[in-house]
């Protein structure tokens, strides 16, 4: 076998990489990314690599946009800085906030909060949901409903909720009330059911039946991803989504729709919620909202939710949440700047049409392989599922190095992908061409020759 090391190294150690073991050798092989360029980054040693991450499934736009670097200068020209807090505001924050309004308008969104990522957007939903059920008296509607391989952040509300227990064992106690119930993941489910529109049933029937166990008076809010990211991309059936606003509806639970990696167009439409045909009553964004170029996150709420909370005559009514970057001038600029570029070019249908056909390619290439159990996605998420048995499906066992060494040589030959447990997820530039969807596939399917699971 082909040495499998990475093309870049370096041994500083002066800073612990997110999820992942400092005491591991492994982690101190950095890939030192120096460059972007459109769909490519450039490691410290000088090789170009499609990015098939983009980023971290948030350069929507491409890396290294004129349009974006010269409105985030201008910015900081006219003004670096200045919080949002004691009733200021700067022209940004305005023009932001009405663009996300304008934006969501089928989804019937109302009014934006703002913050610095992902985890930040939401903690602010979780939390004014609990607030919105305070202002119309409802106090003991306290409890969040979620999916077992749902991902919603590191605070400890996403944490709380998020399916996955490794990133709640090292920090339990979480917050109380929070209920995981099963994914509608057509692969791997509880009831081996095969037939989409029956899954979403199935799935659906469980939200119902886990709101009347635990007390429809007590639930505050289900929340999903639109398509399941970090879980594994989970594209959930198409009768699902409508199903479970139906049951919120029926028991007057929120909606909070996840759209911190779906939202502006990855999933293929601008919204995940709207690719399903459904309005939530909270929406989550960051990361594609201004294609990372800086950190940036929002959540928007409905007229349902703004104007109970405006209307709330007591304190209860007082938005006591807020970051000092809350509303940053220029995370703003550059979300302007960025989603000017998504509409444009509309980077939703490029997603749509090069996703399919990434999706494809990636089917015909690496299917036969017989760790490949399944390729899946929506729009440009996409996840290799990686088996032990094809017949059974049962997973790769996640220790042994299979999805790392998969990714190293596909690195090698010239791109980045992401090795997650027992699948490998691709999330690239919503730029992408047909070019980097032929590199994407040949550098896996050489990875896939090369290494045995
Ligand atoms: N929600 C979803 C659906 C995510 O995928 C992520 C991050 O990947 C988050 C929330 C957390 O975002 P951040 O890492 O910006 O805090």
């Amino acid at each position: 076998m082909q040495s499998t090391a990475p093309k870049a190294t370096t041994k500083t150690q002066n800073f612990w990489n997110p999820m992942a073991h400092p005491g591991d050798p492994a982690s101190r092989n950095f890939i030192q990314i120096v460059k972007g360029d459109g769909n490519y980054v450039q490691t410290a040693a000088g090789d170009w690599l499609v990015d098939g991450v983009g980023g971290l499934w948030n350069v929507n736009v491409g890396h290294n946009r004129q349009e974006v670097k010269d409105a985030i200068r201008a910015q900081l020209d006219e003004l670096e800085y200045f919080q949002i807090f004691d009733g200021c505001s700067h022209p940004r924050v305005h023009e932001l906030a009405d663009r996300l309004v304008e934006m969501t308008q089928p989804e019937g969104m109302t009014k934006a909060m703002f913050s610095s990522g992902g985890s930040d957007a939401v903690e602010t939903a979780l939390k004014i949901a609990r607030q919105y059920w305070k202002a119309v008296g409802q106090s003991q509607r306290y409890k969040f409903i979620s999916l077992k391989q749902g991902y919603h952040g590191v605070h400890f509300g996403g944490a709380s909720v998020n399916g996955n227990t490794v990133f709640r064992t090292s920090y339990e106690p979480m917050l109380p009330g929070c209920i995981h119930i099963d994914t509608p993941w057509l692969y791997r489910n509880p009831w081996n059911c095969e037939d989409p529109e029956e899954l979403g049933h199935l799935c659906a029937k469980q939200l119902e039946a886990e709101i009347l166990f635990q007390g429809p008076d007590t639930v505050a809010a289900f929340i999903a991803e639109p398509v399941q990211g970090a879980g594994g991309v989970i594209v959930p059936p198409a009768n699902y989504w409508p199903l479970v606003r139906q049951v919120c509806d029926k028991y007057g639970v929120l909606l909070i729709a996840d759209e911190v990696v779906t939202g502006f167009g990855r999933s293929g439409s601008m919204f995940g919620v709207r690719g399903w045909g459904v309005k939530a009553d909270i929406q989550c964004f960051a990361k594609g909202i201004n294609s990372g170029y800086i950190p940036l996150g929002a959540t928007l709420v409905n007229e349902r939710i703004s104007s109970a909370i405006e209307g709330c005559q007591s304190f209860t009514g007082a938005v006591m949440h807020g970051y000092t970057y809350s509303g940053h001038p220029v995370a703003c600029a550059a979300a302007l700047a960025s989603l000017k570029i998504v509409e444009q070019e509309n980077l939703p249908q490029n997603a749509a049409v090069q996703g399919e056909l990434l999706k494809r390619k990636l089917e015909h290439a690496l299917l036969d392989f017989p760790a490949v159990g399944e390729i899946r996605g929506k729009g440009l998420m996409i996840a290799i599922d990686l088996v032990a048995n094809k017949e059974t499906r049962e997973p790769i066992d996640p220790t042994n190095g299979y999805a790392n060494r998969l990714a190293a040589v596909t690195m090698r030959e010239g791109a980045i992908v992401r090795p997650v447990g027992t699948k490998i997820i691709l999330s690239p530039t919503l730029t992408l061409t047909e070019t980097e969807v032929d590199k994407l596939t040949l550098a896996l399917k050489i990875a896939f020759q090369e290494v045995k699971a």
